[in-house]
């Protein structure tokens, strides 16, 4: 047995002279929690499953060059995003995609080529009519199941005066899906109907939306899709790959990969985990840090079991997939733009390339599947889903050369992930990521879906490791009553405040 620490007794914590912490998944969550409460003083063991540390930042070098296979950009450029500090002082470039307000979220419309399925262009003015047309129709949504509560007519002044998020907030009635929303809207709008290659070009739009949240519009809340905060500074390729992030806050850790949880068991005065070759740790506390979907698994049992409001926060919160399939070429024969579209009859059809050459420099393009098309590509080998990708280009570019590398990630049967990031699935509520956050006892929890601001993102999951390092660190020194000899988990620069906790769920 590997002792950590307290060993569920305070003469044990005597001996081991400061408090300790099991981590358990080592992503950007986990390591940035035990980065914090390493600095902190605190003893702290990180478990990790895989042979790497990352999880869903996952930079690749096969290719000679970083290529990341999971989180590529930071959402929000700018000083309030939590990781901005850490990523300014290491220097690390960021290739700007889309300033604020974007209709694609992670693109502006300015340097691009969409096709159709025959390689004829579809011409920019008819991209940026649809994508005010997408824009009215997601506005009309919010009316038009607003409207089911019959208020258009009793309060059409009030009405007016919001903004389409204040309109979904106010809807009291059942949820649906962005899928339904949009039937309800050309049903009462029919002049928003589209037809021909515009109807095409809106699937697209639904396509990226559907990336976006890494699921299909059937099961997207129409209530909940835009209660995430989108931090300001627009959307910015991370250049030479996330890793260098997880590297730093990795540097001098007790790590131990290789070491997947099977079981976490709780007492009022330590946790002890198992991990599948039998050997045991014991803390005072534990980060767990692992990603929703593993949860969702039950891989890892929990002695005593977790309350039944945890267990409904993980099961009803929506986890999805979203995938890259990264072909290397030798040279570039595409136009030199950001991004490369196929329009399709259906979402499902459609197509979207990342030119990384224009980040990087070197002949990439990335293919991006999300959800039900994602889970299908998962089905074929490797071979075939990178033919599959280079299929969808050939439509555009008949002339293509054959890719000479390529990589393709399965986020969705990866046994470390078991999908791409939450989301907020159709009649349930946005509050189920503080409900995952909630402590129990001495096991705190952390990563994206835990974050209820940023679910889904990188600097999301890194600021629910501050927080649930913070909560952790309160919580075992108040028992011997040392609040004062350490430093707080957080550095000076990151300020991250921590929720009362309410036990009432
Ligand atoms: C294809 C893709 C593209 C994305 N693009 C972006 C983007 O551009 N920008 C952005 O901000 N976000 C993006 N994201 C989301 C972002 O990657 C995640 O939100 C974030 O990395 C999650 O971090 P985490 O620490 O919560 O979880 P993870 O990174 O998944 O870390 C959890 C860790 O737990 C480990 N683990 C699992 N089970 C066990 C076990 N039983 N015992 C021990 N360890 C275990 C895993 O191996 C993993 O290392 C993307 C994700 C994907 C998949």
């Amino acid at each position: 047995m590997k002792l950590l620490g307290l060993c569920y007794s305070n003469e044990g914590r005597e001996q081991a002279g400061s408090p300790s912490v099991i981590v358990i998944g080592g992503g950007i969550a986990g390591v940035a929690a035990a980065r914090a409460l390493h600095d902190a003083s605190f003893q702290v063991v990180l478990l990790e499953s895989r042979d790497r540390l990352g999880g869903r930042v996952h930079t690749d070098f096969s290719f000679g060059f970083p290529v990341d296979l999971g989180a590529s950009w930071l959402h929000g450029v700018c000083k309030e995003n939590p990781l901005a500090p850490l990523i300014g002082r290491l220097g690390l470039p960021l290739y700007r995609t889309s300033g604020d307000n974007s209709v694609l979220y992670d693109h502006d419309l300015e340097s691009y080529a969409l096709f159709d399925m025959d390689g004829n262009q579809v011409p920019q003015e008819l991209v940026t009519k649809v994508g005010e047309a997408f824009e009215n129709i997601l506005k009309e949504a919010c009316i038009s199941s607003f409207l089911f509560l019959s208020l258009l007519f009793t309060l059409p002044n009030i009405i007016a005066s919001l903004d389409c998020t204040d309109k979904v907030r106010l809807e009291n009635n059942e949820d649906m899906s962005i899928l339904r929303a949009f039937s309800i809207v050309f049903e009462r709008r029919p002049d928003l109907r589209l037809e021909g290659l515009p109807h095409k070009v809106l699937q697209w739009y639904l396509c990226r939306m559907e990336g976006w949240f890494a699921a299909d519009s059937e099961t997207i809340s129409l209530k909940c899709w835009d209660q995430e905060e989108l931090l300001p500074g627009g959307h910015g390729l991370m250049v030479r790959g996330y890793l260098p992030v997880i590297n730093t806050l990795a540097k001098g850790l007790d790590i131990h990969l290789n070491h997947r949880v099977t079981k976490i068991a709780r007492r009022y005065n330590g946790v002890k985990v198992t991990v599948e070759d039998g050997s045991t740790f014991i803390a005072d506390a534990a980060v767990v840090a692992v990603p929703l979907g593993v949860l969702k698994s039950k891989t890892i049992t929990f002695e005593p079991e977790l309350p039944d409001w945890k267990e409904k926060a993980i099961k009803d919160l929506g986890v999805g997939i979203e995938n890259k399939i990264v072909l290397n070429f030798d040279h570039v024969f595409w136009p030199n733009v950001e991004f490369l579209g196929v329009v399709a009859e259906t979402s499902y059809g459609c197509s979207y390339f990342l030119n990384l050459h224009k980040a990087i420099g070197h002949p990439v393009l990335v293919y991006m599947p999300a959800g039900k098309l994602a889970r299908d590509i998962e089905k074929m080998s490797d071979e075939a889903a990178a033919n599959f990708a280079f299929t969808q280009l050939k439509k555009i570019l008949p002339d293509a050369s054959a890719p000479i590398q390529y990589l393709v990630s399965r986020w969705g049967s990866d046994v470390n992930s078991l999908g791409s990031y939450s989301y907020d699935t159709v009649g349930k509520s946005h509050d189920l990521y503080e409900k995952l956050r909630i402590p129990i006892d001495n096991l705190f929890f952390a990563g994206e879906a835990t974050s209820i601001s940023y679910p889904g993102s990188v600097h999301g999951a890194f600021s629910t490791g501050l927080m649930a390092a913070e909560g952790c660190r309160m919580r075992v020194l108040e028992r011997y009553g040392e609040l004062d000899i350490f430093q707080p988990v957080m550095g000076e620069e990151v300020t991250v405040s921590v929720p009362l906790l309410i036990s009432r769920m």
